[in-house]
């Protein structure tokens, strides 16, 4: 039998040159190596009043979309996948297509936005929300079996504490209860772990992050383990909820994901890097990053994570809030921006970002890894935080 580190070692060679030629993809007319964006909203019916082309109007569907989900199914191993006009609306159509009455197990930690939607909005749907900690698989196999239950959301690693939940742990426990698991991926990306491959029915990424790479589109993606009833129904909803993402982002996500290999390999060889040096630093009370042997998910991030272990990772400064706010003012290469993913390195007071009631520690600092020297990146920050504490002493 293959193990998860082999099957991953031959996917990765044909999955990284297939993802650089964008499917290898020619048109027949021009013989353009890279294919046109197709804009037009609507399509010609044949006289005998059919559509023989596939397409009629262009709220359901693209051919520049079109081949960004075949890239991705190919990616992802799926059988189909669809692109949406941003992660989240990616996520909510997911919890849309559900009958209503339906249970839905979340993570206590998780990316904001979607855990307040899900605790705020999700019952307008008629939804029940329950919020379990997905890294103790006995607490998701209580949850399961205390009611019935339809769905299953993790997040791995988890914004922004980067936990690593057990996604084939979980599957089974889903699986037994007859649930779906969903999982964002979005910050392993599909060169980092493979959801499908290790029992999720569908994996979920914002696409805005490292598919696209180059903070300049919002969009969001679903690959499918299956085109059962639930994906039919999804694709439904994509459609009458003009979720579609549009043509040129597509198209900007295709160019991304030509280089993703590329740039998820370098944002872990900085993250790796910063997160053992700043783990050493005076100014630093704790850094969060499942590559560190001390980091509580290290092992199972070791067997489930591939080639990486992620371009994220957090730190906490001593001196609380104001250091972490003040250390952020100081730096002058790292971007004070939310978001992640991208070839720019960012910092965020996660905390200010999230508001009231977030499980977000105060003296945290976000940082998303790009692909610059991480020299000049570890200097910067490093010269913010000597700055920050010598200000929260001297006051
Ligand atoms: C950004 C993000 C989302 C939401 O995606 P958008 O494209 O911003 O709508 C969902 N999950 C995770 C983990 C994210 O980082």
């Amino acid at each position: 039998m293959m193990s998860n580190k082999d099957s991953a070692r031959n996917y990765r060679s044909s999955r990284e040159t297939a993802a650089a030629q964008a499917l290898g993809r020619v048109d027949e007319r021009t013989r353009a190596v890279v294919g046109p964006i197709h804009l037009s909203s609507t399509f010609i019916r044949d006289p005998d009043n059919q559509y023989r082309s596939g397409f009629s109007y262009g709220r359901a569907d693209n051919e520049t979309v079109r081949e960004l989900e075949a890239v991705l199914a190919m990616l992802e191993d799926a059988e189909s996948a669809m692109a949406f006009g941003s992660g989240m609306s990616a996520a909510v159509a997911v919890f849309a297509a559900l009958p209503p009455g339906s249970r839905v197990l979340a993570p206590t930690v998780m990316y904001w936005a979607l855990r307040n939607w899900l605790a705020d909005d999700a019952r307008n749907l008629g939804l029940q929300v329950d919020f379990v900690d997905m890294a103790d698989l006995a607490k998701v196999s209580a949850a399961v079996a205390a009611r019935p239950t339809q769905l299953i959301w993790i997040e791995t690693p988890s914004n922004p504490l980067w936990n690593v939940v057990d996604i084939a742990g979980v599957a089974e426990i889903a699986h037994s209860a007859c649930a779906k698991l969903i999982v964002d991926s979005t910050c392993a990306s599909p060169v980092l772990t493979r959801p499908l491959a290790l029992g999720a029915d569908i994996v979920m990424h914002s696409a805005s992050k490292y598919l696209n790479g180059h903070s300049d589109v919002i969009a969001g993606v679903l690959a499918t383990r299956s085109k059962d009833e639930l994906w039919a129904k999804i694709s439904r909803v994509r459609s009458s909820h003009g979720m579609l993402l549009g043509p040129f982002e597509a198209f900007l996500v295709i160019r991304g994901i030509r280089t993703l290999h590329l740039r998820v390999r370098a944002s872990c060889a900085t993250a790796l890097d910063l997160a053992r040096r700043f783990s050493r630093h005076a100014a630093v009370a704790e850094v969060l990053y499942p590559g560190l042997p001390s980091h509580a998910n290290h092992a199972l991030a070791a067997r489930q994570m591939v080639g990486g272990f992620g371009g994220m990772l957090s730190i906490r400064v001593h001196g609380g809030e104001a250091a972490a706010i003040a250390t952020a003012a100081q730096v002058h290469l790292w971007k004070r921006a939310t978001s992640l993913g991208g070839v720019e390195s960012l910092i965020e007071h996660r905390a200010s970002i999230e508001g009231v009631g977030t499980p977000c520690p105060p003296d945290l600092l976000r940082l998303s890894c790009g692909i610059e020297t991480v020299e000049d990146l570890f200097s910067d920050l490093e010269q913010a935080l000597r700055h920050s504490q010598m200000h929260s002493h001297a006051s």
